[in-house]
């Protein structure tokens, strides 16, 4: 079976975290990997969390089998979350699943949209490197339209507006929903008023990936795309990610989201979702799915989520604006100053892949290839560095 099998070239973002750590030059800068971490480089689990961890293993006798669609009460309460008491949740217009995490929910979506007969799923370019495997995985070859225009650091409306006009009833357009991964750039309310506009006009379907829900400006403006589609489009897939926003990664918590027309169509489509993920890997992981549900069902717990989740958000706005501000101390001018306007934890810095690896070999700077970097790892202890590095290649 496997006499001619030769191995697959490792992942470029895990191949990168190694190298970062073989590296043993001590004010090396890692701007690599996309996970939350503290000045100290710490991905620590959110207090919230702790004591939700507790409270669910203490309270747990037994191991059984949850129910396919996850831990109780997460479903309900996620969807609490997203929606807050818009019409779509007290009509029953929408429904969800439980699923480990946003990548299980990704490919639940593609498998649920190939089923059903989609026949092409169109995003901007760039995003984020797992979304074409994922997406492949299920059958379709994602097809790029303009987005992002590197030339200017923001975003080509103009020319993702019109390709996006050739979308029809049998195309799915995928859009992050925030902090747009790689280049951090996203939508505005009035960009997604028009886009919602047109998926209503045109009929094409959007699925709307949500990995950062709280990490752009708060739980409340993050939730506008999704609300804005609910409200204006027939029918929404949501791929709900709680890697981020609880720093669960591992536990792998995650959630498709299905808007329909009417509860009744929401709840059949419910049913494929599960039918597909028993065919799969029948039931998502239980421990992640309970703790969320623990802290969003207890107002205290969940304030202590809410307020850690802001100050996590509000730290890696503030490496923005540090980075934004060296930048302009060294002579840079206004070259970097897009980056304060962008939200989460990646931004592209103009650099051109010769330029990546230049940072890398001579000035121990870890960036993702394109020019990603990850604003957590930025901080008054190295942005100086990292400023003079990037001035030093790119004025080379
Ligand atoms: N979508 C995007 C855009 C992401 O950046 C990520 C995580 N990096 C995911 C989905 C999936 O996240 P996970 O499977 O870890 O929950």
């Amino acid at each position: 079976m496997f006499a001619a099998v030769t191995p697959v070239p490792p992942d470029a973002i895990l191949g990168l975290s190694l190298a970062y750590a073989a590296d043993t030059r001590s004010d090396k800068i890692d701007l690599g990997v996309g996970v939350y971490r503290t000045i100290e480089g710490e991905t620590p689990v959110m207090a919230a969390v702790k004591k939700a961890e507790a409270f669910v293993i203490d309270h747990q006798n037994s191991k059984r089998y949850t129910p396919p669609e996850g831990a109780p009460g997460f479903t309900d309460n996620i969807l609490k979350l997203v929606f807050g008491d818009a019409d779509v949740l007290q009509s029953g217009r929408a429904a969800a699943v439980q699923a480990p995490g946003g990548c299980g929910a990704l490919r639940l979506a593609a498998d649920l949209l190939n089923r059903f007969g989609a026949r092409t799923i169109s995003t901007g370019a760039p995003t984020w490197a797992n979304h074409k495997p994922l997406m492949g995985a299920a059958g379709f070859d994602i097809q790029m339209l303009p987005y992002y225009d590197a030339a200017s650091s923001s975003i080509d409306f103009d020319a993702y507006v019109e390709a996006v006009k050739k979308l029809g009833p049998s195309d799915v357009l995928l859009i992050h929903n925030c902090c747009h991964n790689p280049t951090g750039a996203d939508l505005s309310t009035d960009q997604i008023d028009i886009l919602a506009q047109m998926a209503k006009e045109q009929g094409f379907f959007p699925l709307i990936d949500a990995a950062y829900h709280g990490f752009a400006q708060d739980l409340e403006k993050d939730a506008y795309m999704i609300r804005a589609f609910a409200d204006r489009v027939p029918e929404v897939l949501v791929t709900y990610s709680c890697s981020k926003n609880f720093g669960l990664y591992r536990e792998r918590v995650g959630a498709l989201i299905v808007v329909s027309d009417t509860a009744e169509r929401a709840l059949a489509i419910k049913s494929h979702a599960l039918n597909i993920a028993r065919a799969n890997y029948s039931m998502p992981p239980a421990h992640g799915g309970a703790v969320v549900s623990e802290i969003l069902g207890s107002p205290e717990l969940s304030k202590m989520w809410r307020d850690e989740l802001a100050a996590m958000s509000g730290e890696v706005r503030g490496n923005r604006q540090k980075l934004v501000a060296e930048a302009e101390k060294a002579g840079l001018g206004n070259r970097l100053s897009y980056i304060t306007n962008q939200h989460g934890m990646f931004s592209l810095l103009p650099l051109n892949e010769e330029e990546v690896v230049k940072m890398r070999v001579d000035h121990g700077v870890y960036i993702v290839g394109g020019g990603r970097i990850n604003m957590c790892g930025v901080n008054h202890t190295n942005v100086e560095r990292l400023v003079a590095a990037f001035k030093a290649v790119t004025q080379s």
